[in-house]
């Protein structure tokens, strides 16, 4: 079955650019030219993926994100931008996009984004059959089967990469990552440079699911290496 991907970009050539690479991932490929005809398709049916500018005529990248994480489907966002200041980095990823690429960006890097987003989406519809369904340790519980996560049993809204993320490191407690290495893989990057995202997911995560993000208690800072999750036999 083919994933059908919508496409928001008011330049076009940059729009034909990414529609010929999709279609050559055997993607069905659906292009607007600004945002406020690109949220309304958006908003009338399903897509496998968005890949979204940030700056639109109409409605910009970061509102038509904001309002889609207020739908219940989830729709993993590729967020495009000729900006590549950290502030807007941060504030793409606040708003709920899965990741970033900042223009101009090499067909190879933006095909290598996309097929992480793919992989990211069937491993969360299609686990593992031996995979555990629930990981559950003090008073966080991860429901694997239904993706939802709870913290003193009050349930924490997570995007999919924060959610893919939390996983990660829940199924092997106690191993401490690297920033290149979850970059490598949770992101499927094998090239660096983007070592931030990890920090900006990790932070987000954090203050979702941590009692005192200061002082987190499940993903723990190894000062000069990178994080792990807490040690489960240790209480
Ligand atoms: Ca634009």
């Amino acid at each position: 079955m083919s994933r059908h991907v919508l496409v928001i970009e008011d330049e076009d050539d940059i729009a034909q650019l990414v529609k010929l690479e999709l279609t050559r991932q055997s993607c069905e490929v659906t292009v607007c030219n600004d945002g406020k005809a690109g949220l309304a398709e958006a908003l009338a049916q399903p897509y496998d993926l968005l890949v979204l500018d940030l700056m639109l005529p109409g409605v910009d990248g970061l509102e038509i994100c904001r309002r889609l994480r207020s739908q219940p489907r989830y729709t993993p966002i590729l967020m495009l931008t000729a900006r590549s200041t950290e502030l807007d980095r941060v504030l793409g990823l606040e708003m709920g996009a899965d990741d970033y690429l900042t223009k101009p960006f090499s067909v190879l890097e933006f095909v290598a984004r996309v097929k992480a987003l793919f992989r990211l989406v069937d491993m969360l519809v299609n686990p593992p059959a031996d995979a555990p369904k629930l990981i559950e340790t003090k008073d966080l519980r991860i429901d694997i089967e239904k993706r939802e996560v709870t913290v003193r049993r009050e349930p924490v809204c997570l995007t999919a990469k924060e959610f893919q993320l939390l996983l990660h490191f829940a199924q092997n407690p106690g191993r401490v990552y690297s920033r290149s290495q979850l970059l490598d893989e949770v992101w499927g990057y094998s090239h660096s440079g983007y070592e931030h995202t990890v920090n900006s997911h990790i932070n987000r995560l954090r203050a979702k699911i941590e009692i005192n993000p200061n002082d987190p208690d499940y993903i723990q800072t190894v000062w000069g290496v990178g994080y792990k999750f807490r040690n489960a036999s240790k209480g």
